[in-house]
C-alpha cells in the first residue's frame, strides 16, 4: 500500500509538470500543488493538520483559524493513554501536512512516523523542551512486569493541563504551522497571541482562586493533575497511576482512604472518560461526594451538547477545585 502511495504521488505530480509544461491555460493550471494524491481531503491551499487527541486538536485548531483543515485522530469519548491507530489513521499521519502530538501519552506516534515517512510533513511534539516531572508507575502493572524493579520510572505527560505550559505548547505548534506555511505567518502568530492572551486570564484565574484555598490536597482518579497542582501549591492524591489503566493496589487504596479519613476530604474526583468505579468505592469508604475533575484527555457528546471547549473545561475544574479545598 505504501509503495503504491508513492508510485500514485509520483506520477500525479509529474503529470501536472508535463501538463503546465504544455501550455495550460492559467485558470486551468493547478493550483492546489500541495496535493497528496488520491483519497485526500483537503480543500484548496489549506494545510492538512493531523491532531492527536483533543487539547492539541484544540490548540492546533486556535493558531491555525482559517488557514488549515484540522482533524483529531482519536475520536471524542476515547481515552487517548490507551488508543492505538487503525490503517485508515496511519494514512491519515502519512498524507499530513502537519502532524500535532502531545508527547508520551500517544506511545504509538514514533512508530507511526517512520513507518509513515513522508518528505514533506512537519512534526510537532508540543511537550517537547518542557521540563517533564518524573512520575513513579509505583505499583503499577508495569513496574510487576519488570522483574527485580520496584520503581518503573515514566515522565508524566499531563502538561496541557497547567495552564502556563499550556501556552508553550501553543508556541511549538504555531512554530510548525509557520513551518509548515510561512506565507501565512503573520496570521498564525496574530491568532496565536491571541489565544496565549486567554490562557494567561485562566492561570490568573487559578492563581486568584486557589491561593486562599482552606486545604491544598485533592484526591484524583488517575495522575493527570501534577503539573497543574505544581503550579497552583496544591498536592494531588492520585487513585491511580500517570495512566488510567495501572489500577491501584488494595495496599494503595487502603493508604488512599487512610489519608482521606486522616485529612477529612470530603470530595473524591473522577473523570468523564474513565470508569468511575474505584473512585466510587474510596467515596463510599470514606463518606465522601464525588465531582468531576476533568483531565481533558477528550470531550465526551455531552461536553460537545453543552459548547464546553478546553476553556471551559478548564473554569469547571477551577471552580470544582475551589469547591472541594474550601469544604
Ligand atoms: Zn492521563
Amino acid at each position: 500500500m505504501n509503495t503504491w502511495f508513492k508510485k500514485s504521488f509520483v506520477l500525479s505530480a509529474g503529470l501536472a509538470l508535463i501538463l503546465s509544461g504544455c501550455g495550460t491555460p492559467s485558470d486551468n493550471a493547478p493550483t492546489n500543488d500541495s496535493q497528496t494524491g488520491p483519497g485526500t481531503t483537503q480543500s484548496g491551499n489549506k494545510l492538512n493538520v493531523v491532531t492527536t487527541f483533543y487539547p492539541m486538536y484544540e490548540f492546533t485548531r486556535q493558531v491555525a483559524g482559517d488557514h488549515a483543515n484540522v482533524t483529531a485522530l482519536i475520536p471524542a469519548g476515547a481515552e487517548p493513554h490507551d488508543w492505538e491507530p487503525s490503517a485508515k489513521d496511519m494514512a491519515q499521519v502519512k498524507d499530513a501536512d502537519v502532524f500535532v502530538y502531545n508527547g508520551i501519552v500517544e506511545g504509538w506516534a514514533e512508530q507511526a512516523l517512520s513507518s509513515a515517512p513522508s518528505d514533506k510533513r512537519v512534526v510537532v511534539e508540543a511537550s517537547k523542551g518542557l521540563q517533564l516531572m518524573e512520575g513513579t508507575a509505583e505499583e503499577g502493572e508495569e513496574a510487576h512486569a519488570e522483574e527485580g524493579h520496584d520503581h518503573d520510572h515514566v515522565m508524566d505527560p499531563h502538561v496541557w493541563l497547567d495552564p502556563v505550559l499550556a501556552q508553550k505548547e501553543v508556541e511549538s505548534i504555531e512554530a510548525g504551522l509557520v513551518e509548515a506555511d510561512p506565507a501565512n505567518k503573520a496570521d498564525y502568530e496574530k491568532n496565536a497571541a491571541a489565544y496565549i492572551a486567554k490562557l494567561k486570564e485562566l492561570d490568573t484565574a487559578f492563581k486568584t482562586g486557589l491561593k486562599d484555598a482552606k486545604r491544598k490536597d485533592f484526591i484524583t482518579q488517575h495522575a493527570a493533575f501534577g503539573y497543574l497542582a505544581k503550579q497552583y501549591g496544591l498536592t494531588q492524591v492520585p487513585i491511580a497511576g500517570l495512566s488510567p489503566e495501572q489500577e491501584p493496589t488494595p495496599d494503595k487504596l487502603a493508604g488512599i482512604i487512610k489519608f482521606s479519613k486522616e485529612n477529612n476530604v470530603k470530595t473524591i474526583f473522577f473523570e468523564t472518560l474513565v470508569d468511575p468505579k474505584v473512585a466510587q468505592t474510596v467515596s463510599t469508604e470514606i463518606g465522601a461526594k464525588t465531582d468531576v475533575l476533568n483531565p481533558l484527555e477528550g470531550l465526551t457528546d455531552e461536553d460537545m451538547k453543552n459548547n464546553l471547549d478546553y476553556l471551559g473545561v478548564m473554569k469547571n475544574n477551577l471552580e470544582a477545585l475551589k469547591k472541594a479545598l474550601n469544604e
